[in-house]
């Protein structure tokens, strides 16, 4: 299973600040006082070992992650991130139609339907999405986000075919050489979260989630639906001191992420659906506290590794 993140961020689109980006370039140039950088190869170097955290960035854009199974293409929301996916499809065989695409939904919240409006290979004719959500009136609330009052262009001037297909939660369903199952997550709302599988891999999608209480009785659930998983996208949005300051907001930290990570085994921990107001270091140091956490937490198992989901971010599972 390939996967490549299209979209990392929660809640809003979340573009990097000039400010933000002339601090990267300082810290860079700080870092390389002394190199002769008329050197090419001193430059690229350079460059090479510079951290993430100065030359890229989370990036900005909500949900959207692609997953490729053989020649079948799985979409996992449609945030921002879509739009981006959309114009790299256009590039290959979706400009000409004929080309099909299953979507899967976790629930309606902006920052995972609005970048549907914007996936270019959906006016193409005789192309074909597929819609898939525990939500039988998924079709009536993307209409609503592009009547006249929001959106200039209604859902049915997309030429392609759209179908909707509703799953019941709970359920293993197959779709073509992907299974998928959706369980309900706590979030204000509905929503969901999926386990998909193909061939000997697996990955669960949890984005948007709260977890309370982590007793057996509370945990047992999500612990199933995460076992073994090859990769966990979780909801890292706050650290543990914010969720303890924000009850009932629906997100999650890299710390629980780490918790749950280690009970359930899980090989590639992703924190993902990032704070609008995180900032790269933010992100980054959470991450190295779940790490620690995680390494003080397995002794004698083997090693789960973290990762900060970012926007572009391929991985082979
Ligand atoms: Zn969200
Ligand atoms: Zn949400």
């Amino acid at each position: 299973m390939y996967v490549k993140f299209w979209g990392t961020r929660g809640s809003i689109a979340t573009s990097l600040p000039a400010e933000a980006i002339k601090q990267k370039i300082f810290q860079a140039l700080e870092g390389a006082a002394g190199l002769n950088l008329a050197d090419e190869a001193v430059l690229k170097r350079y460059m090479e070992r510079l951290p993430f955290t100065i030359w890229g960035t989370a990036g900005g854009n909500t949900p959207c992650l692609e997953i490729r199974s053989g020649n079948q293409l799985l979409i996992l929301d449609a945030g921002s991130g879509l739009r981006l996916l959309g114009l790299e499809l256009m590039q290959n065989g979706f400009a000409e139609g004929n080309q099909r695409a299953d979507l899967l939904i976790t629930h309606t919240h902006w920052d995972h339907i609005h970048g549907f409006p914007f996936f270019r290979p959906a006016f193409i004719p005789h192309n074909h999405f597929t819609f898939h959500s525990p939500f039988p009136d998924l079709a009536e609330r993307l209409a609503e986000q592009q009547q006249p009052n929001f959106f200039p262009v209604p859902l049915n001037y997309m030429s392609a075919t759209l179908q909707f297909n509703t799953l019941a939660e709970n359920q293993w369903y197959q779709l073509g050489n992907f299974k998928i199952y959706p369980m309900r997550l706590v979030h204000p709302g509905e929503t969901y979260g999926y386990r998909i599988e193909a061939a000997s891999s697996s990955l669960v999608w949890a984005t948007d989630s709260e977890y309370k209480q982590v007793d057996w009785a509370s945990t047992e659930n999500y612990l199933n639906f995460f076992q073994n998983a090859d990769l966990l996208v979780f909801d890292a949005q706050y650290s543990l001191s914010e969720v303890l300051d924000k009850p009932d907001w629906g997100h999650s930290s890299a710390i629980m992420g780490a918790e749950f990570a280690s009970r359930a085994g899980v090989k590639k921990l992703a924190l993902a659906h990032h704070d609008p107001t995180s900032s790269d270091e933010k992100i980054w140091s959470d991450r190295e506290q779940a790490e620690a956490y995680l390494q003080r937490r397995q002794k004698n198992q083997p090693a789960c590794e973290v990762l900060v989901a970012y926007d572009g971010l391929t991985l082979e599972l």
